[in-house]
């Protein structure tokens, strides 16, 4: 028997005090637990690391404060498109989605990807297509739809079009105010099996059918039961740029690092020399748990068997 753990993140990114009410912080981390103790019952159980991240997905997704499901940002052309990968360390096995729309649950999908299809990644119209034949749950846009996305992407989405002046510089200020709020989990269960999850609804006024690393194996997913299972989230562009997920699993491998110290190699020094803000979530399959940000904030939470049971926003 090994050790079990689970841990969650809501996304990375200048998530500061200062910007919160006593409320709002509250819903954050009540949501947070509330994913952690349900996926944690499920390793309890004796579940497997699939099984309890896909729980805690499921649940993050379906809170509308989370940037996953229901609560997406909003595209330039104003809909939301999600990602959503899921890895098994056991097999490497994999499934993942991208740029689909009215897929309540993209976590569900992508697990239908993995288990039903002979594929690991499908995207926009094909990817429906095959929700629809596997029978995951749809809903209509304005089940997706929340006032505090829609006015986020309201304030930048005619951004392109100002000059250098005045309103560049409140755009700059917009543009540094980031907060990522993807979701993903990551569990090592009893029979030391590890697996990870991401999900996401990507960068809000992202255009041209632009997917993240989140949905990307190796990128802002990955699961080894010989070293680690990760989920990123932060800057999309640069965690693919730097496969940041598989390199803390190189780290491991060729060069014998412990989970933390190549996750603090990966998030404190190579994604900051190329200004990539954000962080990631690890286990080992001895149980180890790692979480690391270079952002001001994470929502992120733990709980293992051992008695951790942690919720945390800020540095
Ligand atoms: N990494 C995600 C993306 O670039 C965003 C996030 O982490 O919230 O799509």
């Amino acid at each position: 028997m090994s050790n079990y753990t689970i841990v969650i993140h809501g996304g990375a990114g200048t998530i500061l005090k200062e910007d919160m009410t006593p409320e709002l912080e509250q819903a954050y981390l009540s949501g947070l637990q509330n994913a952690l103790d349900i996926s944690y019952a499920v390793l309890e159980e004796g579940g497997s690391a699939v099984n309890a991240i896909k729980a805690a997905l499921v649940i993050l997704e379906d809170n509308i404060l989370f940037n996953a499901g229901r609560g997406s940002v909003f595209t330039k052309k104003g809909v939301q498109e999600m990602d959503a990968a899921i890895m098994d360390g056991i097999d490497l096995s994999a499934g993942a989605v991208a740029g689909v729309r009215s897929v309540r649950n993209p976590i569900e999908l992508a697990v239908e990807v993995m288990r039903n299809s002979n594929h690991v990644f499908l995207s926009g119209k094909g990817a429906n297509d095959f929700a629809i034949k596997q029978g995951v749950k749809l809903e209509p846009d304005e089940y997706f739809y929340s006032q505090f996305r829609y006015d986020q992407w309201k304030a930048i989405r005619d951004s392109d079009n100002y000059s250098l002046d005045h309103t560049h510089h409140h755009l700059e200020e917009l543009l540094r105010d980031k907060k990522f709020g993807t979701v993903g989990a990551v569990a090592c269960d009893i029979n030391g099996n590890i697996a990870s999850a991401t999900s996401t609804g990507g960068m809000t006024n992202k255009k041209y059918g632009r997917i993240g690393d989140s949905p990307l194996i190796g990128a802002g997913t990955y699961a080894n039961n010989k070293t680690c299972a990760i989920s990123c989230t932060g800057h999309g562009e640069i965690f693919i740029r730097s496969v940041a997920a598989y390199d803390v699993s190189c780290l491991m491998e060729y060069k014998n690092m412990s989970l933390n110290d190549a996750m603090q190699l990966v998030v404190n020094e190579k994604l900051v020399a190329m200004n990539g803000e954000g962080g990631m979530i690890g286990v080992d399959a001895q149980g180890n748990a790692s979480l690391v940000f270079n952002s001001a904030g994470m929502y992120r939470g733990v709980k293992n068997n051992q008695g951790l049971n942690n919720v945390a926003i800020y540095r």
